[in-house]
């Protein structure tokens, strides 16, 4: 599929603010919430990348608290090609994969090592929005982890209509389940994160879906007003979704190896109406849904190896069936 999403020119933007290359804080100097939000931790993801060059561009600053930006993976963002746009997701090993502090302390890789730089920005901030785009085409995505109270943040954003509360993956800790965002009791204290997948890498609207996801949180976080976004970001505020889902996530189909196939082209979001049908072979397995209208979220075998989960199950329930 086209890559028709151009590649942001980060120019002076890229340095930062703070000592720590790519990362960006202004502070209101007055009360209020500490919001972090983040892109390229993924270096082939490019629409956060372009919202906040947007953001910075734009001059907007914060009235209250204070507003971090950070572009994380930089090294491997310099070897973005769109004709293998796959191969600069990272340089060493998955950056979102590397957060927690034994992995972090050993510095034993690149990421390892940006991780390290970037924790301290992590930890310090109470509201973190990382923006992602996806392998395959398909609507966005916001992931919540299992906290209700994440959840509900992402009903009151208003879109994307897709809601996915999961637990993360089996191969290591994802930055926004990081410290106290991964704690119950860091966000009884206030402590909140999403991450959104703004949609395929490559698609023009993830950049749109980026623009709007960082319009809502800034104004939900209370650190900007509406009156702000509208006047500096004009445009970047989308309608909301027409309803709401959330896609209770029960486990994932991890790889045996590379020979793993779906039975069609899936591209996420799906609803298979019948428990126990085949959507697929895992080296000689069959790949069974289990559970009636159960949701497929994210299946994709572009990065199929041993470990790799290829596509996850979900039940679906509107947000006032839930708690
Ligand atoms: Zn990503």
């Amino acid at each position: 599929m086209q890559f028709e999403l151009d590649v942001p020119d980060l120019g002076a933007w890229r340095a930062g603010n703070t000592g720590t290359e790519g990362v960006w804080r202004f502070d209101s100097g007055l009360p209020g919430r500490h919001v972090l939000v983040t892109a390229l931790v993924h270096g082939n993801e490019l629409c956060g990348a372009w919202a906040l060059q947007g953001l910075l561009a734009s001059g907007l600053r914060p009235r209250r608290g204070r507003l971090s930006l950070a572009f994380c993976n930089l090294a491997a963002f310099e070897r973005f090609d769109p004709a293998r746009h796959d191969a600069s997701r990272f340089v060493d090993q998955d950056l979102n994969r590397q957060w927690s502090p034994e992995r972090i302390a050993a510095a034993d890789t690149r990421e390892r090592r940006r991780a390290a730089e970037l924790a301290p920005h992590v930890a310090e901030a109470d509201w973190l929005l990382d923006l992602h785009s996806m392998h395959e085409p398909s609507p966005p995505l916001v992931l919540t982890g299992l906290s209700p109270r994440n959840i509900e943040l992402a009903v009151r954003m208003g879109t994307p209509e897709h809601i996915v509360a999961d637990a993360g993956h089996q191969d290591g800790v994802r930055m926004r389940d990081f410290g106290r965002f991964g704690s119950e009791a860091g966000m009884a204290a206030g402590a909140r994160s999403l991450l959104v997948e703004c949609g395929f890498h490559g698609a023009r609207s993830s950049r749109d879906v980026a623009r709007d996801q960082c319009v809502r949180f800034l104004e939900l976080a209370g650190i900007v007003d509406a009156g702000d976004t509208g006047r500096l970001l004009p445009g970047w505020r989308m309608p909301d979704a027409p309803g709401r889902w959330v896609l209770e996530v029960s486990g994932g189909v991890v790889a045996k190896g590379s020979q793993v196939r779906f039975t069609e082209p899936f591209q996420g979001l799906e609803v298979i109406p019948q428990a126990g049908t085949v959507i697929g072979d895992n080296h000689g397995e069959p790949i069974r849904t289990p559970y009636d209208d159960c949701v497929l979220v994210m299946p994709s075998l572009r990065q199929a190896r041993q470990g790799v989960t290829v596509v996850r199950f979900a039940r679906r329930r509107r947000p006032a069936e839930f708690n």
